[in-house]
């Protein structure tokens, strides 16, 4: 009893003494690793490997695909990993019977030609080490002026925004790097798409880029719009946003640490100082895309007058209205859904009680652990499985934690919303200690 009060008396004594602490402000560049805790890239050992291939079919993305090598004379199979497809949850180390695929807490992933982001299994035995990208040689001042006053246009519809907000708030500050958010596209240079992109979603991110003036640059973050990561097997989402819109760099990741988005931003500005102009080459040819060209709404007569409402997502929209009005009476309500539809109810139908924790957590994008909780709960008593008492005492510990982290992120949407443009850098910043805890708890800051 004792052991059990003092294994949760001291993750709160922790806590408290974290949450008392002044505000956290985080060094850039980053060094490595961040912290321990932090679930990232794998390390693979192909001498221990057993090539059993376990690894392979518990995978809930298809991240890991088997390869054929030579090992004391014979062919064997060897895990591969596509990154651009891995959401970390760590069920492949997990269930390796030999530990020779490991999670290390290496979190950075990005590069211009996502190709690169699939790992061999030679190059997965290397141990990760963070290049930060050399200083380059300055163009001319144009390009250095443009690098360093970057208006950022955000387009979340996802969970990897949430991982996005920090670089808003005190304690990661994009404003060291004269970056500040453009609250519209015809003053934007930059555009981050981050979060999984519905087939109406998709739309709408043309017509943003579309309007942002020359020369703009794109920044994927997030497997979802790589490859449709968690939602690979999705109806309702794209998986590939490069055949919409032209993409500069790839951050990877599920969702990415912000450290990396700090990095991609850096190699985005020394390419910019170094006269980089985006992909040229694919911006106006919008009729090879697959998405037709939006049409707007027409008036169908003088007296009767559309009003479309939404889509009132703060990026993409949960939900679009369209009223038909005749003088200040609606004659028709028209009703858009499935801006955010990723059908997870379809997936899960399939997927094994584990790969489905995957999904779960990530219903509700802002606070996952009291789904995960509920779902855990219900599957236990499916199995007739008892857990130890320490750990439903942690996992309580644990979705309150989240529902506060979730509190204090509204608190700064609606503020920011309303114009009180501080109040949101102070409660992301403070937000940060939260997500620091859940990170020593469960190796994920949001999931
Ligand atoms: S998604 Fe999970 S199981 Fe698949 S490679 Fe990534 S960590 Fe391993
Ligand atoms: S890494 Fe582990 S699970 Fe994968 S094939 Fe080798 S021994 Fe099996
Ligand atoms: S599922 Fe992963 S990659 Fe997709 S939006 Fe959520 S965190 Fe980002």
């Amino acid at each position: 009893m004792l052991e059990i009060i003092k294994g949760v008396l001291n993750p709160l004594r922790a806590g408290a003494r974290l949450l008392r602490s002044k505000a956290i402000t985080f060094n850039f560049p980053p060094t490595s690793p961040l912290t321990k805790s932090f679930r990232g890239r794998q390390l693979y050992n192909p001498e221990t490997c057993r090539n059993c291939s376990l690894c392979d079919r518990v995978c809930p993305n298809k991240a890991i695909e088997m390869v054929e090598r030579e090992k004391d004379g014979e062919k064997v199979l060897q895990p591969q990993i596509d990154f651009r497809k891995c959401c970390f949850c760590g069920l492949c180390a997990d269930i390796c019977p030999t530990g020779s695929l490991q999670l290390t807490n290496f979190p950075f992933l990005l590069t211009m030609k996502d190709e690169m982001l699939v790992y061999s299994p030679e190059k997965l035995a290397e141990v990760p080490e963070l290049e930060h990208p050399k200083e380059p040689k300055i163009k001319n001042i144009v390009s250095w002026a443009r690098s360093r006053s970057l208006w950022v246009l955000f387009f979340f519809t996802g969970c990897c925004f949430i991982e996005a907000v920090p670089w808003l708030s005190s304690g990661f500050d994009m404003e060291r790097f004269g970056l500040l958010m453009a609250h519209s596209p015809r003053h934007a240079d930059v555009l981050i798409v981050g979060g999984y992109v519905t087939v109406k979603t998709a739309k709408r991110i043309m017509y943003l880029y579309q309007q942002m003036p020359q020369p703009k640059w794109v920044i994927s973050l997030g497997n979802c719009p790589m490859t449709g990561g968690t939602y690979w097997d999705s109806y309702n989402t794209i998986k590939r946003i490069d055949e919409y819109i032209p993409v500069d760099i790839w951050i990877a990741g599920c969702p990415p640490r912000p450290e990396s988005i700090g990095v991609a931003i850096v190699h985005a500005i020394h390419a910019i100082q170094n006269g980089y102009t985006g992909k040229k080459e694919e911006v106006g040819s919008q009729k090879e895309m697959k998405v037709p060209k939006i049409e707007q709404e027409i008036f169908t007569n003088e007296e009767q007058i559309f009003i479309p409402f939404g889509p009132q997502h703060g990026a993409s929209g949960n939900f679009h209205l369209g009223l038909n009005t005749v003088g200040e009476t609606v004659k028709e309500a028209l009703v858009y859904p499935g801006y955010l539809h990723r059908g997870f109810e379809k997936l899960m139908e399939y997927r094994t009680w584990l790969q489905n924790i995957m999904i779960v957590q990530r219903i509700c994008v802002l606070d996952g652990a009291p789904y995960e909780l509920g779902y855990s709960e219900v599957v236990e008593k499916l199995a007739g499985i008892e857990i130890p008492r320490r750990a439903k005492y942690l996992r309580v510990i644990q979705a309150e934690l989240s529902r506060i982290q979730s509190h204090l992120l509204n608190i700064g949407l609606v503020s920011g919303a309303s114009g009180l443009e501080a109040i949101p850098r102070i409660a992301w910043g403070d937000r940060e200690k939260i997500l620091l805890l859940l990170e020593r708890l469960t190796g994920g800051r949001v999931y």
